[in-house]
């Protein structure tokens, strides 16, 4: 470790910053990546400021991702050479995808770590021992990584590329990192991975791994995230009635309702299929919230499969959350080498069609905000005044606040009084 390191005044220890860009996978890469430093000797801090290390976990999905990406590493570069000493660390999905070529140019990162890759990060820091200083501050919510990569290659994805197949981590590996995530104080873990319903071992799948994570820790609210809609698990619904600290959310990525398109997409099932499973959802005993992402303007997307999507969105009142993205080419993909420009719906076709699903998603919003005002329900208290409900993933959904300050990590009763597009009111009861 450099001598120019600064060590805190307090507690004599340094100070290391992550900068998670991208999607909720990444931050359980950072997870892993802030376990290795503090098993180092670092202190995670929550403000640059004038921290000693700086480690960018980055996310290279589409475009738009990449030139955040580049754009953060631009100012990271700036806060590196403010001062001698200062180490800067790229990780993640841009450099799994852009490999050092040997060309030049990344000669100011003191290293550089593929997607999820620790094993280099704990060899640079030199690890001695499995057992280092807390962490400052209360982790509350925190990700939980059960696989990675992705064997679906659907037809506009990049991340079999750059992440490979799937290769499922063992029951016995999440366990222990769901162990350290409760030490280090999480109140509510996500289940995370490119395809979390397709997770196995000898022994289940992946209800029968959170039922284990659940019965272990029954004061831990547990969120699974990005079930594939071919592999969604029939016993989802009576593990939920089982363990209440499974959180009543469907996070399930349908991307299109209309067959032609989903074939193209590489998808292996049918909008009867999805219609199906949605069904089920409105019918469950237990009020489910459904998140859902789509793409609009697929290469070959007509009006009449626009259309069908639009009647599906307006039927299902299940659906709480609804994230909508223009298709992106991306180079490297089936897609990308097959689509030709009069497959592409122009431009403001796709903005409107986007412009339409923003429509719906706010009808959503007022629909959910009639139905939940005057519920009593658990918020788990992100902030003094803001927190998020067991129907709302954190970071990314709506969140809820409250009409008096509230201790960070506590859940408290609350009843709904309103809501104002995703976010919900609250007044605290108890
Ligand atoms: S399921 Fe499809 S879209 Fe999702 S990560 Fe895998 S290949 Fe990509």
């Amino acid at each position: 470790m450099s001598n120019n390191v600064h060590w805190s005044d307090t507690l004599l220890m340094p100070e290391a910053f992550l900068l998670t860009l991208g999607c909720p996978k990444n931050e359980a890469d950072s997870d892993a990546f802030a376990g290795c430093l503090t098993r180092a000797g670092w202190r995670i801090t929550r403000d640059l400021g004038d921290t000693d290390l700086l480690l960018i976990n980055t996310c290279a999905f589409i475009k738009p991702a990449v030139d955040e990406s580049l754009e953060a590493i631009q100012q990271a570069l700036e806060w590196k050479n403010e001062r001698s000493g200062r180490i800067l660390i790229l990780a993640g999905c841009l450099p799994g995808r852009y490999p050092d070529d040997g060309s030049g140019g990344l000669e100011d990162f003191d290293l550089i770590t593929g997607p999820g890759d620790t094993s280099r990060l704990e060899k640079y820091l030199s690890v001695q021992s499995a057992s280092g200083p807390e962490p400052a501050g209360g982790w509350i919510s925190r990700y939980l990584k059960i696989s990675e990569g992705c064997s679906n290659n659907c037809a506009y994805c990049t991340i079999p590329l750059i992440r490979g197949a799937r290769r499922d981590r063992s029951p016995e590996e999440i366990l222990m990192d769901a162990e350290y995530l409760a030490e280090q104080g999480a109140v509510e873990i996500g289940i995370v991975g490119q395809d979390t319903a397709s997770w196995k071992c000898g022994r289940g799948g992946i209800s029968w791994l959170i039922s284990q994570l659940a019965g272990t820790y029954p004061d831990i609210w547990f969120r699974l995230y990005y079930i594939h809609p071919a592999y969604y698990p029939d016993d989802f619904a009576p593990l939920l009635a089982e363990h209440e600290n499974v959180m009543p959310y469907i996070d399930i990525p349908v991307q299109h309702v209309s067959d032609r398109i989903l074939k193209r997409m590489g998808r292996p099932y049918t909008g009867d299929h999805i219609r199906k499973l949605f069904d089920g959802f409105e019918n469950n005993d237990t009020m489910l919230s459904v998140r859902t992402t789509l793409i609009a303007g697929y290469p070959g997307e007509t009006e009449e499969d626009f259309n069908e999507l639009v009647e599906f969105l307006s039927k299902y009142r299940c659906i709480r959350t609804i994230a909508a993205f223009p298709y992106w080419p991306e180079e490297g993909t089936r897609e990308f080498s097959r689509q030709s420009a009069e497959d592409l719906p122009d431009e403001s076709a796709v903005q409107s069609r986007l412009a339409r699903i923003g429509d719906l998603a706010d009808e959503h919003n007022l629909i959910w905000a009639d139905r939940l005002e005057g519920e009593i329900m658990d918020i788990l208290a992100d902030t003094p005044l803001l927190g998020h409900s067991r129907l709302d993933a954190p970071e990314v959904d709506g969140a809820c606040c409250f009409d008096r300050s509230v201790e960070p990590g506590r859940i408290v009763r609350c009843r709904i009084t309103g809501g104002t597009g995703s976010d919900l009111n609250a007044e605290v009861l108890k």
